[in-house]
């Protein structure tokens, strides 16, 4: 916790004096593993079984261009609007985003006034400018601590195929699955409109294995996490078969994103959950206390909270 109030400067007196000696023995410490590290001879790289190469040393890894000023990739609003829009209206091919570059445009990362800002300018649309931080040292330092690319994404063909914004490096993060814009709840707002549009979208299981199949289909895929979603995921019809087969098919961690009231109702529930193969949940919360659950419009949410952990744990 002191470390936390360190660099955002609250610590006082010893606690910020004691985080300070610690910041720079650990620094210290970092560079005489290295040094020693360094005068060793080099092992040979090994190569996980979840990775497709071997794990990389750290001079091996890139970077993309960063600093300022620098020129870099972007895309026009206006345009990006207009070719979702010819997509959903099918006047544009939806094949158009993998092999073309509809809206993309070059932009400038500069300095001024204080602030980082992004320009650029289509030449249908014109100019945009947008604030990207307001604090450049800030910014500088954060991308100073950029350490580098990791493994190269491979045999994922059939899943980064989106022409340039492809993922093309790392090594797994979080897949989220939503398997229903159902909820029984009805907050307003909800980031989800649930039970708001007018019509329920429900993948089939036979969807949902599909997407898990073709996420764990490349690699590297060491810290890929299923996190169903919804709505609310633990409603939808499917859900303890779609957490079992995630399991089954030998994924990482596997969680419901969820408002805890199926598992506050129901500890067998809580068990099915878990012998099908889910590791934890994503539990809502706004706070501790009833009065900072009440606008979600449920009366005893945090007590239901509380009651979900309870048979959960
Ligand atoms: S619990 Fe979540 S999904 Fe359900 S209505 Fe509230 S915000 Fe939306």
């Amino acid at each position: 916790m002191f470390s936390d109030n360190f660099r955002r400067g609250e610590g006082k007196g010893n606690s910020k004096k004691s985080s300070k000696a610690v910041s720079k023995m650990a620094d210290l410490g970092w560079k005489a593993f290295q040094a020693v590290n360094k005068s060793l001879p080099e092992s040979e790289a090994i190569t996980p079984k979840w990775a497709a190469e071997p794990l990389l040393k750290s001079y091996e890894r890139t970077a993309p261009p960063l600093g300022f000023p620098r020129e870099t990739d972007s895309l026009c609003p206006t345009c990006v609007k207009q070719v979702r829009e010819g997509v959903i209206n099918k006047s544009i091919p939806l094949e158009i985003l993998m092999n073309s570059h509809p809206g993309e445009i070059k932009a400038q990362i500069v300095e001024e006034n204080g602030q980082v800002v992004m320009k650029k300018t289509c030449p249908t649309h014109g100019e945009f400018v947008d604030v990207m931080a307001t604090d450049p040292k800030f910014l500088e330092r954060i991308e100073s601590l950029f350490y580098g690319r990791d493994f190269k994404a491979a045999e994922d063909k059939h899943v980064h195929h989106h022409g340039t914004s492809d993922i093309k490096f790392g090594r797994g993060a979080v897949l989220t699955v939503d398997l229903t814009n159902r909820c029984n709840m009805m907050c307003n707002p909800c980031f989800m409109d649930a039970n708001q549009v007018g019509y329920v979208h429900e993948p089939t299981f036979e969807d949902t294995r599909a997407i898990l199949d073709r996420a764990i289909s490349f690699k590297p895929r060491r810290q890929i996490i299923i996190l169903f979603s919804g709505g609310e995921p633990t409603i939808a019809p499917h859900f303890l078969e779609s957490v079992a087969y995630a399991k089954k098919i030998g994924f990482y961690r596997i969680l419901a994103a969820t408002n805890g009231i199926r598992y506050a109702e129901d500890i067998e529930f809580c068990k099915a959950a878990k012998e099908a193969g889910q590791h934890g949940v994503y539990l809502q919360f706004d706070g501790v206390s009833e009065q900072k659950n009440k606008h979600r419009g449920v009366g005893n949410l945090f007590d239901v909270k509380l009651k979900a952990i309870e048979n959960l744990a």
